[in-house]
């Protein structure tokens, strides 16, 4: 008789062994030696929503050693029909997005490390995260993120420290993705992998500056998303970053991607040359200003959600989540998980769901103004 932990003692037995890799390992330009460098390498993915499920999904199971995931958000009923690494229990327990992808990767490779980071990423930890490689620096950072101003403050951590970086992006029907191959500053010798290679690539700003790509513009608040469009991007971002990881850099797409299902028009944009004629104030002039905080509000409004994220709004160490709890429940239904406390405030006639998480960050719904979100956590959690 087969019970259920003699199959999973029978998965724990092969896990340590390449067999699990056959089919990837056929492939031209993989092999045991490929196999290994991903095995042995990190990724930062970096949110873990639409994009960041399906890319913490593929490169588990293509055998990425170790992820490092960070997202910022729980998981709601509308996520399911595209973040497919979740299911219904996940929003019944209200559990964050990293915390429920570590536990499907474990139930899905159980050789990949993972560390589960629940924290909104910006300029003040980017790199941080950056340096949780197991060798230090990380090896690659996948882009799962939803906004440019996140985007922005990726790409100069990944300029200046010299990582690649894929950006992804979609919404409505159309996506983009683009592998950013960091040059190194002007006069270093030291060159990268890629840059001997010869294959580095313009950084994100010397593509856009500061705007939006056209087609991205229309928010998903909007727009709506198509799951599929996603999965594609995803997808794409995957390969990339497996060319990446093990070292195929001839293999990498010097182009931008761009793909509109709906409208079935696939086109690539060549980017080549953005690095050369322009005077990059990232990777050319090594001012990464995103980097410093310069644009930083503090505030997020966030993608879809009518909500408006608040930047450690408290000192993680003064909060008390039991007497908060306490404090929000003649307001109305009040769930407190290890990670969060979630309270249904109703406010002049208005209806508000706060979220407050124990790294001190909160989300207020019901709201897309800031000054709106600032004044309700104020009343009810305190300045
Ligand atoms: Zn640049």
């Amino acid at each position: 008789m087969t019970t259920t932990s003699d199959i999973r003692h029978h998965t724990s037995d092969i896990a340590p062994t390449l067999d699990r890799y056959h089919r990837q390992m056929l492939l031209p330009g993989m092999g045991e030696e490929a196999q290994r460098r991903l095995l042995n390498a990190t990724a930062l993915v970096v949110g873990c929503g639409a994009l960041g499920t399906v890319i913490a999904n593929m490169l588990a199971r293509a055998g990425v050693g170790h992820l490092v995931i960070v997202d910022r958000d729980f998981i709601e009923v509308t996520n399911l029909q595209r973040q497919v690494l979740f299911d219904e229990d996940d929003v019944e327990q209200a559990i964050p997005k990293a915390e429920a992808a570590k536990r499907k990767i474990a139930k899905i490779n159980s050789q990949v490390k993972v560390d589960a980071i629940v924290d909104d990423v910006n300029h003040t930890n980017i790199e941080k995260f950056m340096t949780m490689g197991d060798t230090g620096m990380v090896d690659i950072v996948v882009d799962g993120v939803d906004n440019f101003e996140t985007r922005f403050v990726v790409n100069d951590a990944a300029v200046k420290n010299r990582v690649p970086y894929i950006y992804g992006g979609a919404v409505g029907c159309v996506g983009m993705s683009y592998a950013v191959l960091p040059h190194s500053a002007v006069g270093n010798s030291d060159e990268t992998p890629w840059e001997k290679a010869g294959k580095a690539t313009p950084c994100l700003r010397c593509i856009f500056e500061q705007a939006p790509p056209p087609g991205i513009n229309p928010t998903c608040d909007t727009a709506g998303v198509l799951g599929p469009v996603v999965s594609i991007i995803a997808n794409y971002q995957c390969v990339e970053a497996i060319k990446v990881l093990t070292g195929n850099y001839n293999a990498v797409n010097p182009n931008m991607v761009s793909i509109d299902v709906w409208n079935n028009t696939m086109k690539q944009f060549k980017v080549a040359k953005a690095y050369d004629v322009g005077e990059c104030v990232c990777c050319k002039k090594r001012n990464f200003e995103w980097l410093d905080g310069k644009f930083s509000s503090g505030t997020t409004t966030l993608c879809g959600r009518n909500a408006v994220q608040l930047t450690q709004a408290q000192d993680a160490g003064k909060l008390d989540f039991d007497e908060i709890a306490g404090r929000l429940r003649p307001h109305g239904g009040v769930t407190a998980n290890k990670f969060m406390i979630r309270a249904a405030i109703k406010d002049n006639g208005q209806d508000y769901e706060l979220t407050l998480f124990n790294d001190g960050r909160a989300i207020i719904k019901g709201t897309k103004q800031p000054s709106v979100a600032k004044s309700i956590y104020a009343k009810y959690i305190g300045a």
